[in-house]
C-alpha cells in the first residue's frame, strides 16, 4: 500500500492568507526553518494506477500536479478512482469541485454528509451533469467496505456536522455520522494505517485500536489547548474545536506514548503550531517522543 501526503497543513494552509502570526510572518520574511504546507490531503493506492483520495481539499489542483503518481494517463484519464469523505467541512469537500471534469469516480460518505453536499449546495450538481459521472456510495459506521484494493474500516469520532448544513437535513441525522476515523489496509494484506486528522479526545478504546496499526496520521492541529484563543476572532479552545492538543495533560504526546510499534505522524498542522518550526523546542520534543511531522510530498509505503 502506497501513501502520498499531498497536503499536511490545517485549514488555510501555511502560511495562511490572512495571518501574520510569528510562524506566518517569519516564513514570509525568509526567516523560518520549515516548509510551506497546503491543506491536509492524502492519496492511497493498493493497485498500480488506481488511487483513492482521503477527502478532497481546496488545494487539490496544485497537489495533484505536485504528485507524479496522480498525473493522468492516456489522453484524458486520471488515476484517481474514488474519494472517501471523513466529514463535510469545506476543507474536506471543496476539492470535489476541482475534479468535476466528466471524470468518473466514486465518493464514499455517510448518508447525511452526502445529503449536505448534494442537496444543500446546488453548486455540487456539476458532479452530476452526465450519467455515472460521480457515484455516491453510503458509508455505514463500523461496516468495512472496499475500494480498488483497499479495505476501509470507518468508525465514528466525536464531532459535529458543518455549521453551514441546513437544519432541515440535520433533523433526523445521526450525530455519529458527522465525523469519521478510518483504518485502511490493502486487501492483499498490507499493514493498517489509521487516519485521524481531527479528533477531540483519545479514549482507551482508540488506543487499543491504534496499537494494532503500523502507521497513524494523527491530529497535529494545535500545540496547546489555549493556542487558538491567541488567534483574533476565535473564542474556543483546541478541544472545543474538536482537536486534542499535542502537548499538556491528556495531549496526544502523553496519551499515545505507549504506542511503541506504531509509526506516528502529525498531520493537519495549523499555521500557529510551533512544531512547524524545525528549530523550535517544541519540534525537538515531538521528535524525541518518536513522532514525525508530515510535510507536503512525504511518501510512505506500507
Ligand atoms: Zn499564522
Amino acid at each position: 500500500m502506497r501513501l502520498r501526503v499531498l497536503g499536511s497543513g490545517a485549514g488555510g494552509g501555511f502560511p495562511q492568507w490572512n495571518c501574520a502570526c510569528s510562524n506566518c510572518a517569519r516564513f514570509r520574511e525568509g526567516r523560518f526553518a520549515g516548509s510551506a504546507r497546503t491543506q491536509a490531503q492524502i492519496a492511497v493506492s493498493a493497485e498500480r494506477n488506481n488511487w483513492v483520495l482521503l477527502n478532497a481539499s481546496p488545494d487539490l489542483h496544485p497537489q495533484i500536479e505536485a504528485c507524479r503518481d496522480l498525473w493522468p494517463e492516456g489522453r484524458r484519464q486520471s488515476p484517481i478512482r474514488s474519494v472517501i469523505l471523513t466529514g463535510g467541512e469545506i476543507d474536506q469537500i471543496a476539492g470535489l469541485l476541482v475534479i468535476r471534469e466528466f471524470q468518473q469516480f466514486d465518493v464514499f460518505a455517510t448518508a447525511p454528509i452526502r445529503r449536505i453536499v448534494t442537496e444543500d449546495n446546488s453548486m455540487f450538481r456539476v458532479l452530476a451533469r452526465v450519467a455515472n459521472q460521480v457515484t455516491w456510495r453510503d458509508i455505514t459506521v463500523d461496516r468495512t467496505f472496499e475500494t480498488h484494493g483497499l479495505r476501509v474500516e470507518p468508525f465514528s469520532l466525536p464531532g459535529k456536522f458543518p455549521l453551514f448544513a441546513s437544519p432541515r437535513l440535520l433533523e433526523d441525522a445521526n450525530p455519529g455520522d458527522a465525523v469519521l476515523g478510518l483504518l485502511i489496509s490493502s486487501t492483499s494484506g498490507s499493514g493498517t494505517m489509521a487516519y485521524l486528522p481531527g479528533i477531540g479526545s483519545i479514549t482507551d478504546a482508540l488506543l487499543e485500536r491504534l496499537s494494532a496499526c503500523k502507521l497513524v496520521f494523527f491530529d497535529g492541529t494545535f500545540w496547546t489547548d489555549e493556542e487558538p484563543l491567541g488567534i483574533p476572532g476565535i473564542t474556543r479552545t483546541a478541544r472545543q474545536m474538536g482537536h486534542v492538543p499535542v502537548s499538556g495533560e491528556g495531549g496526544s504526546l502523553e496519551r499515545m506514548s505507549g504506542l511503541k510499534n506504531t509509526r506516528k505522524v502529525y498531520l493537519h498542522v495549523n499555521n500557529t503550531n510551533p512544531i512547524l518550526d524545525e528549530d523550535s523546542r517544541e519540534r525537538r520534543i515531538v521528535a524525541e517522543a518518536g513522532w514525525e511531522v508530515a510535510w507536503d510530498g512525504m511518501e510512505i509505503d506500507l
